[in-house]
């Protein structure tokens, strides 16, 4: 698997919310429309249904009225057509006037519908009648006789318009011409008849209480309804533009009308039809109108009509309510993610330049948290990085850190291993940029994890100015060293010579020398060779750090141990006590100089004892975070603190030859062993009390002690 660069926070992807958000609005819209097209086609068909139906229903109530007023009729044209056939015959007997209005009575009887039945002769005097006292009477203005009178036609049933009796009934009278023996006109047999016998009829098809049923006359006037509405009697329907108004324009001989109905004021529902069948040869027609509350017709539709229309309301309000919630949200979660996405850009870039600005180049890289050495190419690398080294950023990130190792300069991991114990490590390296220019380099690497991996990020300093200046002191060091030790070493030459030459002159001349010529002889060679032991001390300084001894890990204790074997007369004859107070570490160094480190500081620890009490001299060894101190104690004469810091310096002694023995060249060997050794020497003292000389030298074989410890 190849390691990719570090994944980008991902962008939201916000998209185009206005034009999403029209998209669902039109998406609920049609919906809604949809919905409320099903809604409405079903209402609407539920309606029709509902007319249809109902409308079907007072038509078939209106054909039965129909039918049997039909029947009706014919039966009474019937009985009016046997009573003219008569007519003739009882005109002609002397009682035959006395046996028609027998007949009458038993027909009136009869038939309940018929209420008073006449005969009248060409000049309207009334013959015959079921009531005898209107007999002998002349009806010639009535319009059951002036009209068959001006119209007569044998087959035709005269109908005349409603009119009240006097009894306060309303009725109608049917009629027919008598025709003489040469069929001229020769008067008219008629029938009053009474429309109370209907109501049973009406009142049978009324199935519901809002159902009215009324009859009327062809020509528009009301005589009959059920239920009885009186004061509707006599009304005429003709030229009120009403239902009436609209049959006979129709020509039809049934129809179905919806709106307010002239008799009564209401809006309704009615079925009419004309009571005129062909057989009869009616001059006036009749009418019947079969009627019902219109709102009664559709108050269970309304009703499901609200429930619907409440429901679909329901259904757009929930709807449009939720899709603007979802959008408001939606917006509120847009500007809060622009707003977050704003936040993260501008963090970005914060962290964009920080990364980048800054004197170091930054490597980032993934790392085996077994081994800490790093896998894969560099995750991340900053601008300084690429500008540094002449790589572009891709190229970078297709390198791994070995890749910028110069091949030919050895490299050691162990600090980069050192990462699995720790967390940073510093160590140098000469890296070698794109165009092949060497650049000395000291990196700063901390391992730290990143979504659960393992890294390491690397702060790489370029070293090149501080290189060159230690490189230039190092060269001026080695002059200095080599001055040192060549003038020590040929010093030694003339200083032999004046030796061995005071030598002879005492050998030769000695008897000759009185006490004074002996002393100063004794001077000079005293001289000499006390300036042959400062040349040597000298010799001895220069040649510390210039031995051929390896650095190698040195277990302290043994270097005590070796010190303290060289030390063995010494700390005999001063009859000192040496403890060890502390387990002492290995250390890598130069075995014989860490030797020599322990054998100076004790030395002095026996020389500088104090008069009174016998030297006892203590090593402990203590770890303070990456680096170990060993300390040496006395319980000698101290050292004043003013002179803490001078007694490193070379030659720099603060007794006199005489009373103590020495050249100040001890503690100066120290300082440089261990400044050879990266580590740092100073000294602390309670005067007349003892001294403890500090070494700090680091734990780690890579680093150096820090400055301020
Ligand atoms: P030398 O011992 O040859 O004089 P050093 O460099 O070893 O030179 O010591 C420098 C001076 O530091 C000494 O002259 C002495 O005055 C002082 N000194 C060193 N060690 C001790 C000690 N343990 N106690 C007291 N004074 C010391």
């Amino acid at each position: 698997m190849t390691p990719s660069p570090l994944p980008a926070s991902p962008i939201l992807a916000l998209g185009r919310p206005r034009a999403t958000f029209r998209v669902v609005w039109l998406i609920v819209a049609g919906f809604l429309a949809l919905v409320g097209g099903v809604v409405a086609k079903s209402l609407f068909d539920d309606y029709r249904t509902i007319q249809t139906t109902e409308k079907d229903r007072l038509a078939s109530q209106a054909k039965v009225v129909h039918d049997n007023i039909a029947d009706y009729l014919a039966s009474i044209k019937r009985v009016l057509v046997q009573i003219r056939g008569q007519v003739p015959a009882w005109r002609q007997q002397g009682d035959g006037m006395a046996i028609a209005t027998q007949w009458f009575t038993v027909l009136d009887e009869a038939l309940p519908v018929l209420r008073t039945i006449n005969i009248q002769d060409e000049s309207g005097l009334l013959i015959a009648s079921n009531r005898q006292e209107l007999v002998g009477k002349n009806f010639r203005e009535g319009s059951y006789f002036a009209a068959p009178r001006a119209n007569p036609d044998s087959d035709r049933l005269y109908v005349t318009p409603p009119f009240k009796t006097a009894l306060g009934a309303w009725t109608i009278v049917v009629a027919m011409i008598v025709p003489g023996p040469a069929g001229e006109f020769a008067g008219v047999v008629t029938a009053a008849i009474d429309p109370e016998a209907f109501k049973v009829l009406l009142a049978s098809v009324r199935y519901a209480p809002d159902v009215s049923v009324g009859l009327n006359h062809g020509d528009g006037v009301i005589f009959l309804t059920e239920p009885p509405g009186e004061s509707q009697y006599g009304l005429n329907l003709k030229g009120l533009g009403g239902f009436f108004d609209r049959h006979v324009e129709s020509g039809r001989p049934e129809n179905s009308f919806e709106g307010v109905m002239r008799a009564t004021n209401r809006p309704r529902m009615a079925a009419l039809r004309t009571i005129q069948p062909a057989s009869l040869g009616m001059d006036k027609a009749l009418m019947v109108v079969v009627s019902r509350n219109r709102d009664s017709v559709y108050a269970p539709w309304r009703r499901d009509a609200w429930t619907q229309g409440g429901l679909y309301g329901l259904l757009v309000l929930v709807s449009l309510a939720s899709v603007f919630g979802l959008q408001w949200r939606s917006k509120i979660a847009g500007a809060e993610a622009a707003r977050a996405e704003t936040a993260r850009r501008e963090n970005e870039e914060r962290h964009r330049l920080f990364f980048n600005s800054g004197n170091d180049a930054i490597f980032v890289q993934r790392v085996d948290p077994e081994t800490g050495l790093p896998t894969g190419p560099f995750v991340e690398v900053n601008d300084v990085a690429c500008q540094r080294l002449g790589y572009s950023r891709d190229e970078l990130l297709a390198m791994t850190a070995f890749d910028l190792d110069d091949p030919a300069t050895p490299t050691d991991d162990a600090h980069a291993r050192s990462l699995t114990e720790q967390e940073t490590a510093t160590y140098e390296r000469l890296h070698v940029a794109k165009d092949g220019r060497r650049i000395p380099v000291e990196v700063n690497a901390r391992r730290f994890q990143f979504r659960g991996e393992p890294m390491v990020l690397a702060t790489v300093r370029d070293i090149t100015e501080r290189k060159a200046l230690e490189d230039e002191l190092k060269r001026s060091n080695a002059d200095l060293e080599q001055f040192a030790y060549v003038a020590s070493h040929d010093l030694r030459e003339p200083l032999r010579t004046v030796a061995s030459f005071v030598s002879l002159l005492e050998r030769k001349y000695g008897d000759r020398l009185d006490l004074e010529g002996h002393e100063f002889i004794a001077f000079a060679r005293d001289g000499a060779q006390r300036m042959d032991g400062l040349v040597l001390d000298l010799l001895d300084y220069s040649r510390v750090g210039r031995s051929n001894e390896p650095q190698a890990p040195v277990p302290l204790a043994e270097a005590l141990d070796e010190a303290l074997r060289n030390l063995a007369t010494l700390i005999e004859t001063s009859g000192a006590t040496i403890e060890t107070t502390a387990d002492l570490p290995t250390l890598r160094g130069v075995r014989g100089e860490l030797v020599r480190l322990f054998q100076n500081l004790i030395a002095n620890a026996l020389k500088y004892r104090a008069p009174d009490r016998p030297p006892r001299v203590a090593i402990g060894a203590e770890r303070q975070g990456r680096q170990w101190v060993v300390t040496v104690t006395d319980n000698g004469i101290g050292i004043e603190p003013q002179h803490l810091e001078r007694i490193f310096g070379i030659f720099k002694r603060l007794h006199t030859a005489k009373d103590y023995d020495g050249s100040g060249i001890g503690l100066a060997v120290c300082k440089k062993i261990v400044e050879h050794h990266h580590g740092r020497i100073w000294a602390s003292s309670v005067p007349g009390q003892g001294s403890t000389f500090h070494v700090a030298l680091p734990a780690d074989p890579t680093g150096r002690v820090s400055r301020t410890a």
